[in-house]
């Protein structure tokens, strides 16, 4: 059993004030291999405080004194790749070369962009020629910084690396399902050489650590990824202080399959709503299908799904691992069993484990069609690797099928037919848009519309998230 109970404070790994265990399972076996600590009030309240007194310096150190602390992160991250992948292998089940090619992956993709986003970053800008006014770009404060299980690193280096970039000091609470990737990251802070106080952990829930941060005096910005749920309740938490509140939440996100679609778009796309066991907030998870091709395309749907391995996460090869929790397993069977009473057609996978499997979260690679929107597999986030198929008659329709929902992440498009695709593009209600399966470039902005958050983060958009807007008068 790994003793991972102590918290990172001003730059040193501490005890928690008081016993406060809770164990971390390995979703392959379901069996606990590590122990960490919940902190309470008083470890919240020195995390903060650490975090407060190292602001005034950090907030003036130099950009380039900054992008030095951040390239020696980057060097450590790439030289403890390996650790890494296991890590987030063993702790949310991610199968290992998916865990070393993807998961491990997102993590030094992110450093770069943001190291790249910092070095052209202008924090003065002239208003115009004519005024002596300037735009000074400052460090908000205190972040309290909030993340998820599903893509541990991506989402730590999503937040962590422009905090630091943009001169702030922080907290992490990471998900107390998956916290050993976040402390494993601690270690390599403290490597880099950052100086005490600018950088702090502490885990803890929800309903602990997490509230007391939405609330805190003294935090100034909340960054949170994870549910809508949870959102909402850290927005509500965080009023009294007026604090800044940036939010990645869940997705439902609409994939409109043309009778034109490219010849891997089938495969490619379903395969992406089970990859990572369906646990991405921006999976294409309702996939419309024009009329004509509907009965082919379920057909192919249904092959990817069959031919789908299900794996323990240590195996080597391409298979999906189990998803993260017995919570999640199960509102995963619910949400299989809604589909079936409400009338959707399952063509493939369905409840329980598949075959040879008596243990662990593993779940059977589902196909539903015939899926209508009123259904509560077309609305909710089922976050395990389902997909429901639904029939569209022309272009409008498939457009308001797809803003048809209180989401509003990404969209998804196959169509040879370029201009016809741009012209949806524009109509669809998301913060993004994948047309042929393209992808992202990293340094753009990702975030959502609607309940899918407020927030964007990556590249000098995310670096903006983490910093104050000031107007100066006669500068010049
Ligand atoms: P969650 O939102 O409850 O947890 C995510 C993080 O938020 C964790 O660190 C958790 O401790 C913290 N948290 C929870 N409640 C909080 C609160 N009231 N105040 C402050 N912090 C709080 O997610 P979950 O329960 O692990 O998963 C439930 C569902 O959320 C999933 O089924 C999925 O639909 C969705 N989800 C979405 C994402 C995403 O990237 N959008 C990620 C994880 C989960």
């Amino acid at each position: 059993m790994l003793d991972k109970r102590k918290f990172f404070i001003n730059g040193e790994w501490i005890n928690p004030i008081e016993k406060n265990d809770f164990e971390v399972i390995n979703p392959s076996n379901e069996k606990s291999f590590a122990i960490i600590s919940l902190g309470n009030n008083e470890d919240t309240n020195n995390a903060v405080e650490a975090a407060k007194n190292s602001f005034l310096s950090w907030s003036k150190t130099s950009k380039e004194e900054k992008l030095d602390l951040l390239d020696k992160l980057l060097n450590i991250y790439e030289s403890r790749w390996d650790e890494m992948s296991e890590t987030i292998s063993l702790e949310m089940g991610a199968p290992i070369d998916w865990s070393t090619s993807q998961q491990t992956d997102t993590g030094s993709g992110h450093i770069k962009a943001f190291i790249n986003a910092l070095k052209s970053f202008e924090f003065e800008k002239n208003f115009n020629k004519e005024s002596d006014n300037i735009i000074s770009y400052e460090p908000i404060g205190v972040c309290a910084l909030i993340t998820p299980w599903n893509w541990p690193i991506n989402q730590i280096t999503l937040k962590v690396i422009p905090a630091l970039a943009a001169g702030c000091t922080m907290i992490l609470k990471p998900s107390e399902i998956a916290p050993l990737s976040a402390m494993l990251f601690t270690e390599m802070i403290q490597q880099a050489g950052f100086p005490k106080g600018v950088f702090n952990l502490v885990n803890g829930n929800g309903e602990g650590v997490g509230t007391l941060l939405s609330k805190h005096k003294d935090v100034d910005m909340v960054s949170f990824t994870g549910s809508t749920r949870a959102g909402k309740l850290i927005l509500k938490n965080a009023g009294e202080t007026i604090k800044r509140v940036c939010l990645e939440l869940g997705g439902k996100g609409a994939n409109i399959v043309f009778e034109d679609f490219p010849e891997d778009a089938i495969k490619r796309s379903v395969r992406r709503v089970f990859s990572n066991s369906g646990q991405s907030c921006n999976a294409p998870t309702r996939m419309l299908v024009e009329k004509s091709i509907y009965e082919k395309v379920i057909n192919e749907a249904i092959s990817v799904a069959n031919n789908t391995k299900v794996d323990i996460a240590s195996k080597k090869g391409n298979h999906i691992g189990p998803v993260v929790s017995k919570t999640q397993y199960e509102k995963i069977q619910n949400l299989i069993q809604s589909g079936i009473k409400e009338g959707a057609n399952l063509v493939a996978g369905g409840l329980g484990r598949p075959e040879g499997f008596n243990s662990g979260y593993f779940v059977r690679p589902t196909v539903f069609s015939n899926v209508t929107s009123d259904m509560k597999i077309a609305n909710e986030e089922i976050f395990g690797p389902v997909i429901s198929i639904m029939p569209f008659d022309n272009e409008d329709e498939a457009i308001l099928i797809s803003n048809n929902t209180s989401y509003g992440l990404t969209n998804y498009i196959q169509t040879e037919d370029k201009t016809k695709a741009k012209r949806i593009a524009k109509q669809l209600r998301s913060g993004m848009v994948e047309i042929n399966g393209k992808s992202f470039t990293k340094g753009t902005p990702f975030g959502g519309y609607k309940q899918s958050g407020n927030g964007r983060e990556g590249g000098s958009w995310g670096l903006e998230e983490y910093l104050e807007v000031k107007t100066i008068a006669g500068w010049k």
